[in-house]
């Protein structure tokens, strides 16, 4: 009988142009294995949103393959396995987190102590992060270069087909997904999240295509808009690799080819988007300290302020700065939050606020379907200003000329902050500045039914500046 070939699968939840499995379907039948790890990561194990996007994704791919399912350290499990099964290779997809070599180091020797060979593949970023380096040799740590780097290096690879593979027969222990409590309890937060996403390959398949034929024409324009719909909504997707960047980037070349040169500028612009996901996972390859420590040293002693009640405000959709409401509150029920709020939110936390980045960097780690060690980790620093390409400390978003900049008529915050929906365009983003009959009429009452402004944003301003003179020139 032909010995079985080990698949472990990890963030590349899918059966299409994935490498690992294609190489294990072609080696014996194959046994599909997931563990659920929640020992390497130390504090990094998954957090909530991403737990119900994983159960969700192992549902559906359930569905169409045996899994078996284990919990505990991934390597000792994959040692388990092997002897349970005699299987002769390995096959799994690399993952970039900061413990993640360590494990894939310990696999691999545990592997070659049974004989049994040992088989590493990419898949989940674009670019291997040793693979783009600047003139001088050295990792990229500003993104413009680094993109140019990636544009010039060529398109993806082909994508694979999936392939025929024979799952093995042999009887073998799985737990039951049920049994993992992966879907939260106590509150159930996660009530909304279904009627918004449809975790798993053909989930995000659809969401591909949706995006190609209604929000790519219009995406250069009007990413920036929370009140569009016209983002890909891929993120978590690509985080658990229902899809892979390539099946992304390719799908929208071939629409960019077939338009002729009208979609050009867009396309660009989406392709743009992908490699700051490519270049979040070359930062924290490079600097695996990222998800923890100020890339720049001096913010190491930025004096920064203790507030729980503020932390709880803001956590809630509380500050009473109705843009800031609205994303943080369109997070907590939706399991994501527009990139263009998601800075504006964390811009408020680090600048106005004074709390530490990487207070708001755990709360999205629990919240956000799309929760990614990478691009989490890159994309806190470069809002706080402590980031390898940061956007300037002193760069500090104004979230009432936000609000009426990217959410121009209100749309967005009407939706996620209903107390506020009746207020005139001119107030929707300032309620404190309308005149009380206004507020009266549209039904606001101020420290009621909506919070007065946690702070005063100017003042606020001036002294997150004085912060951030008292750290400048120390290192
Ligand atoms: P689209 O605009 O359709 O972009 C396509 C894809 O490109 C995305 O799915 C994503 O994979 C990638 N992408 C787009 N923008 C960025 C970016 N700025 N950085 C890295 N990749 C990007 N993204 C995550 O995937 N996980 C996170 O945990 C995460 N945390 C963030 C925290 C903060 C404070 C900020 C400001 C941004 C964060 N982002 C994170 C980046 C970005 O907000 C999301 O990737 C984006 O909103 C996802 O929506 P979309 O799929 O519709 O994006």
């Amino acid at each position: 009988m032909t010995s079985p070939s080990l698949y472990w699968l990890r963030n590349d939840l899918r059966l299409s142009d994935n490498a690992a499995l294609t190489a294990a379907a072609a080696q014996g039948p194959v046994i599909f294995l997931y563990v659920l790890d929640d020992e390497t990561p130390g504090e990094w194990k998954l957090g909530g949103a991403s737990r119900w996007w994983l159960h969700r994704s192992l549902e559906a791919l359930g569905r169409k393959v045996p899994l078996t399912l284990r919990r505990g350290a991934a390597d000792k499990v994959i040692a388990e396995v092997l002897a349970e099964t005699g299987a002769k290779s390995l096959h799994f997809t690399r993952d970039y987190a900061p413990w993640a070599g360590a494990l894939e180091r310990r696999v691999k020797d545990i592997c070659d102590a049974a004989s049994v060979a040992c088989h590493r593949y990419g898949g989940f970023l674009l670019h291997e992060p040793e693979s783009i380096r600047n003139g001088s040799g050295e990792p990229y740590r500003v993104y413009t270069p680094f993109s140019k780097a990636c544009f010039a290096s060529g398109e993806p690879k082909p994508l694979k087909p999936v392939p025929d593979f024979a799952p093995w027969k042999g009887a073998l222990r799985s737990d039951g997904l049920q049994d993992w409590g992966l879907l939260p309890t106590k509150p159930d937060w996660s009530g909304g999240f279904a009627q918004h996403w449809t975790p798993g390959e053909e989930g995000a398949a659809q969401r591909l295509k949706a995006f190609i034929a209604d929000g790519l024409a219009h995406y250069a324009d009007e990413r920036d808009r929370p009140d569009r719909d016209v983002t890909s909504r891929l993120s978590p997707h690509l985080r658990f690799g229902n899809i892979s960047p390539a099946q992304c980037w390719h799908a929208v070349r071939a629409a960019q080819f077939k338009a002729g040169a009208k979609l050009d500028k867009t396309a660009e612009k989406f392709l743009k988007e992908i490699l700051w996901r490519e270049f979040s996972y070359h930062l924290l390859h490079h600097w695996p300290t990222l998800p923890t420590v100020p890339f720049r040293p001096e913010f190491a002693s930025f004096p920064w302020s203790e507030n729980p009640a503020a932390l709880k405000a803001w956590q809630r959709g509380k500050t009473g700065y109705p843009i800031v409401d609205a994303g943080m509150r369109e997070l907590w029920a939706t399991g994501t939050m527009h990139n263009r709020v998601r800075m504006i939110a964390a811009s408020f936390l680090i600048k106005d606020l004074l709390i530490p980045w990487a207070e708001g960097e755990r709360w999205f780690w629990d919240t956000l379907v799309d929760a990614d060690i990478g691009s989490n980790s890159a994309s806190w620093q470069w809002v706080a200003g402590c980031g390898a390409d940061a956007a300037p400390y002193f760069r500090i978003f104004n979230p009432v000329l936000q609000g009426e900049k990217f959410d121009t008529r209100g749309a967005y915050v009407r939706k996620w902050v209903p107390e506020l929906a009746r207020l005139p365009d001119q107030f929707v983003h300032k309620p404190w500045e309308a005149p009380r009959l206004v507020l009266e009429t549209a039904g606001v009452a101020l420290g009621r039914n909506y919070p007065h402004p946690v702070v005063d944003h100017g003042k606020a301003r001036e002294k997150a500046l004085a912060a951030f003179q008292q750290i400048k020139g120390a290192a």
